[in-house]
């Protein structure tokens, strides 16, 4: 089932929590929305589920006009980050609660409702748990049990409001990856909610980026990632070192590089800001030509897939974050407190100035 997203506005007093927001989530992918606390993401979940009505704007869901849906009648299944499991059920219990407790007419036979409960609970890998009570369970179990319960009804939503956000980082990495491949598998549209971008990023078919109750941006993993809209959706979507320049004509004079920048037209003097990944900056023992930034090593970490190094430019004394290769950290053979030339590449400029996140 696709859900239709148009316009929707959402005020708390005189707060406006969701402006304008529009997006379509596709039937049977997973959408992560990614944005900072506070910028709307559990209230869009909300009026998704029927839990929040917006004060404008639509709902559809697969093109029908849901806006005025009770919240029983969306066929809607939750996960939040606490979301407490009856004490005193067995995860059984639990599991089959949803199905318990339809009226006689919709429920299913006994023996029914035991085969899907052990199925969903072989899908979720808890099958050996099915006596235990919930405090004997890890949080991360815990976690899905209350998904396979939200999958017992057979929602034709499901809903995730930061599922794995109480979990440590180690359990959490597990369990993205768990739910990434569960979806391959049941193919139930999917709305996640995260503040993580490594967890969007991991996840999620699609991504869209939250920012004071508006969309900043909305595309595949990769579209955000590599190709950021906005100076917001770069600070927010990994690390970022700034380059301060102007605009002169179509052209972007940042420290001593030109770039074409023929989206900005005509106009002149318009002050500028480069955004590069720290990948993206290329480190030399010696100057190269006139572009090149002198700069000192203030700090290396070695150990892992990349090396990272923090330096400092020596004409502005900002801090510029590089990771290089480990062949090329080793072919460079750096130390704290040398003085190297560093390259910018694949500058991304935005008129302005500084984006403070
Ligand atoms: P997120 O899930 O992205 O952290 P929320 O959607 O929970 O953000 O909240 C967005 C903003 O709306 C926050 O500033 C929050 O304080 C405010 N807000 C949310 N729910 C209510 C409410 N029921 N009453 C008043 N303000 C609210
Ligand atoms: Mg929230």
């Amino acid at each position: 089932m696709s859900i239709d997203i148009r316009d929707v506005n959402k005020k708390f007093g005189t707060f406006e929590a969701l402006r304008n927001v529009s997006l379509t989530v596709p039937s049977g992918e997973l959408v992560a929305l990614l944005g900072p606390s506070g910028s709307g993401k559990t209230t869009l979940l909300r009026i998704i589920a029927g839990l929040e009505s917006p004060d404008g704007g639509k709902i559809h869901f697969s093109g029908e006009d849901a806006t005025n849906l009770h919240v029983r009648e969306r066929q809607v299944g939750f996960v939040f980050q606490h979301y407490a499991l009856f004490r005193h059920l067995t995860v059984f219990d639990n599991v089959a609660f949803g199905l318990n407790v339809k009226p006689r007419k919709e429920r299913p036979a006994k023996g029914a409702i035991r085969e899907k409960v052990l199925e969903l609970l072989r899908l979720v890998q808890l099958e050996q748990l099915a006596d235990r009570y919930p405090s004997q369970l890890s949080g991360g179990q815990r976690q899905r049990v209350a998904l396979a319960r939200a999958l017992a009804v057979e929602p034709k939503v499901l809903l995730l409001d930061e599922p794995f956000g109480a979990l440590d980082a180690k359990v959490r990495l597990e369990l993205r990856r768990w739910l990434r491949r569960l979806h391959d598998e049941i193919h139930v549209t999917s709305v996640f909610v995260t503040h993580d971008q490594e967890e969007a990023l991991e996840v999620a078919d699609r991504i869209v980026v939250m920012n004071e109750g508006r969309v900043e941006q909305m595309g595949t993993p990769e579209e955000v990632y590599d190709n950021p809209a906005s100076p917001f959706v770069y600070n927010f979507l990994g690390n970022v070192n700034l380059f301060h320049g102007r605009i002169d004509g179509g052209e972007a004079r940042i420290d001593n590089i030109s770039i074409e920048v023929p989206d900005f037209g005509s106009g002149d003097n318009i002050p500028a800001v480069a955004y590069v990944r720290p990948y993206d900056i290329e480190i030399y023992r010696s100057r190269r030509n006139h572009e090149d930034i002198e700069s000192v090593v203030r700090h290396i970490q070695g150990a892992g897939a990349v090396a990272r190094l923090e330096l400092e430019r020596l004409d502005t004394r900002e801090l510029i974050d590089a990771e290089l290769t480990r062949e090329r950290y080793r072919e460079l053979a750096l130390r704290v407190g040398e003085a190297v030339y560093i390259r910018p590449r694949n500058l991304r400029v935005f008129a302005g100035g500084d984006y403070q996140i």
